[in-house]
């Protein structure tokens, strides 16, 4: 049955409607300058990983060993990063490029020692850094700021403040950084970039995301 509607109810349906459109829209607005705030003033955040942190498949494995240690990524660095909207730059990974996997345990002076080994880093430290300067140069807005280049300790290769040197016949660990890594700074310090580096113990790793988070606070001043 048709049901007649009173033309004051039809004007008060009319305001709500229209009073509900203009809240609407206002809403939309502000949504919308509120995010292009955020990206005109937010640089992008870049953070440059050591590769098995991403890609654990290529750290040194040995026949016999459990598989496990060797899948996925660094799950504390990932969500770190998906937490924090921060991108990532896989550096190569020099041993499983020249070497593969099952590899023999070494130490920095054997790979020092290993033909051909220290022009494989320097090849590959000056490729990655060329990549990340036109990360850098390519970027006009937003801006891409490196936020830290994050090794491996105990790593021959990519060790930051601890690498395994042959000492006396015996494995000790140094305050020094790993091949690879010495290799990449060298080739940042030829561009002038000036980016942290942070040591990834993996028995650790919330260690080196609370240095992260510490760096990144800076990085938002
Ligand atoms: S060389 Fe570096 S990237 Fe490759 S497995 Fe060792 S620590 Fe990881």
């Amino acid at each position: 049955m048709y049901k007649s509607v009173h033309p004051r109810q039809l004007k008060f349906q009319a305001l709500i409607a229209k009073s509900f459109l203009s809240v609407f829209k206002k809403w939309y607005r502000d949504m919308t300058e509120k995010s292009s705030e955020i990206n005109e003033s937010r640089n992008a955040v870049v953070l440059v990983v050591a590769h098995c942190i991403l890609n654990r498949s290529t750290r040194w494995w040995q026949k016999g060993q459990s598989a496990e240690r060797n899948f996925g990524p660094v799950n504390e660095i990932t969500r770190f990063l998906s937490d924090n909207k921060i991108g990532a730059f896989q550096l190569p990974c020099p041993e499983y490029t020249f070497l593969g996997n099952p590899r023999p345990p070494a130490t920095k002076d054997d790979y020092e020692n290993l033909q051909g080994f220290k022009e494989h880093c320097e090849q590959l430290a000056a490729e990655s850094v060329n990549h990340l300067r036109l990360l850098v140069e390519k970027g006009l807005e937003p801006k891409i700021v490196f936020l830290a280049v994050v090794g491996i300790e105990r790593s021959p290769c990519c060790g930051v403040n601890c690498t395994p040197r042959s000492i006396d016949g015996e494995t000790r660990y140094k305050k020094e950084k790993g091949l690879f890594l010495e290799a990449l700074f060298e080739e940042l310090k030829k561009l002038g970039y000036t980016i942290p580096v942070v040591g990834l113990d993996l028995h650790q790793p919330e260690d080196a995301c609370r240095k992260l988070t510490v760096l990144l606070k800076k990085c938002a001043k």
